[in-house]
């Protein structure tokens, strides 16, 4: 079993395979799902002393945790108002301080477990496309205020002079959100829960599962785990194992490219090592790697989980709508992942019945939130913090089955609409 052709897996620091799952074994956690939802929730628990198995269908970080964009930030899928409308002002902001926390973690476990191959770079630039230096004043005023989190405003002079592209006006620079290299980090994490004693079983996808008895049992094709608490972390790929979860999501695909080396080229285009991405729902994300010799490039979403044929030329013709300078720019490996979306947009984590655990439901913002999921999930676990309850309020909802994608479909054609119709005839 390999990892896709992505930029990541043809730069992974630690190609170790890892052996199936075969005969019956024991523990006290047992995790269905080797991202980092639950990577960290093993981490934590192996952390706490108690014994974790992680069942992972492929390779660890195969999924969307080890060939995403890169972006680590504060925040979820949704904004902080959206879901102050759910919950009220205080209870999002407790959500707000807590995905802030886990931006910290991933960047601090880097530098505890020496994961120079994760290769961190700090700053993000989130930039408009239309004329709104108010707006990214008052958002800039308000994290400060609020959550003593500084932004650094950028006018039209100074992103144009990083960005060559006349589609950009103002953005809010983030100096501490950082891009890394997720997959050298999904592998270091998962060679650190086995420092500590967890067991990590590759090729093992887990077929049945047995949630009603004094023990939870997990069933793979060659073997068993028996465990007194089942955590499922099955991201975009969750599959019909736990039907209640695989209805409450919605799979959505999105795209990445990684061009050719060309440094000088490049730098016509963009002077910044800071990962940038637009405020558009659906909107570009990208970066630069290999020290600024190749640009990473991500957009689009999709309901459709099966990769176009023609996904490399489809992404490069967005990267060149925004950058024309880059028209003879190639592509050299493109790729699709899926992210999982509730309905409300939020995160899904906490627990189905007793000793039966769910965190999934990232998104497209989840570098930071699967480390939270990870970590409330396994506290509860523990019994050491009751900090899963902050997402009570995102329940399981059910997405509406084949209804609910086309009309996730829809509402982003809508979306993508309203985009272009405030962008219109801005780009001087
Ligand atoms: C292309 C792309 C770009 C993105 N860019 C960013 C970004 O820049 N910043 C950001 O914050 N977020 C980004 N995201 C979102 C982020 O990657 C995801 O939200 C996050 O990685 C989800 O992690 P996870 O652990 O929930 O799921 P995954 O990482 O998908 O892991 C789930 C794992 O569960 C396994 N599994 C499923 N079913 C079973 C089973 N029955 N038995 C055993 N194993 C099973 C799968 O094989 C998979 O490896 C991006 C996502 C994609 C796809």
């Amino acid at each position: 079993m390999t990892y896709i052709d992505t930029y990541y897996a043809r730069t992974v620091a630690d190609e170790r395979r890892r052996a199936p799952l075969s005969g019956a074994e024991t523990a006290d956690v047992c995790i269905v799902g080797g991202g980092l939802a639950g990577l960290t929730a093993a981490l934590t628990l192996a952390r706490a002393g108690r014994s974790v198995v992680v069942l992972e269908a492929r390779r660890v970080g195969w999924g969307a945790s080890g060939r995403n964009g890169g972006f680590v930030s504060p925040g979820y899928s949704t904004g902080l108002d959206a879901i102050a409308r759910r919950v009220g002002p205080d209870h999002a902001a407790d959500l707000h301080r807590l995905s802030v926390e886990g931006m910290r973690f991933v960047r601090r476990t880097i530098d505890e477990l020496g994961v120079a191959d994760a290769r961190p770079v700090h700053g993000i630039m989130s930039t408009l496309r239309y004329d709104g230096a108010d707006e990214l004043k008052a958002h800039r005023d308000r994290m400060e205020r609020q959550f003593g989190y500084a932004l650094t405003y950028m006018d039209r002079d100074a992103v144009q002079a990083v960005l060559k592209s006349p589609r950009y006006f103002q953005a809010l620079r983030d100096p501490t959100g950082f891009h890394f290299h997720p997959l050298n980090y999904a592998r270091a994490l998962a060679a650190e829960i086995e420092r500590l004693g967890g067991r990590i079983f590759e090729a093992s996808e887990a077929v049945s599962a047995e949630l009603d008895g004094p023990a939870r049992r997990i069933v793979t094709a060659a073997g068993s785990v028996s465990a007194r608490d089942v955590l499922f972390a099955g991201g975009g790929y969750t599959d019909r194992l736990v039907p209640s979860l695989r209805k409450a999501m919605l799979p959505i695909a999105t795209y990445v490219l990684v061009t050719e080396r060309a440094p000088d080229l490049i730098r016509t285009a963009i002077a910044t090592t800071d990962a940038i991405g637009d405020n558009r729902r659906a909107g570009d994300y990208y970066r630069l790697v290999d020290g600024g010799e190749r640009i990473l490039w991500g957009g689009k979403i999709t309901t459709r989980t099966a990769e176009p044929r023609d996904l490399a030329e489809r992404l490069r013709r967005t990267m060149v709508s925004t950058y024309p300078q880059l028209a003879p720019l190639k592509v050299e490996v493109a790729w699709s992942g899926l992210m999982s979306y509730a309905r409300h947009l939020m995160p899904q984590i906490g627990r189905l019945k007793p000793g039966v655990w769910y965190a999934t439901a990232f998104g497209g913002h989840g570098m930071n939130t699967t480390t939270i999921g990870g970590i409330t999930v396994a506290e509860a676990i523990a019994g050491t913090s009751d900090r899963v309850r902050l997402f009570a309020p995102f329940a399981l909802d059910w997405t509406g089955g084949p209804f609910g994608m086309a009309a996730v479909q829809l509402t982003y054609w809508r979306l993508q609409a309203q985009d272009w119709w405030r962008e219109r005839g801005a780009a001087a």
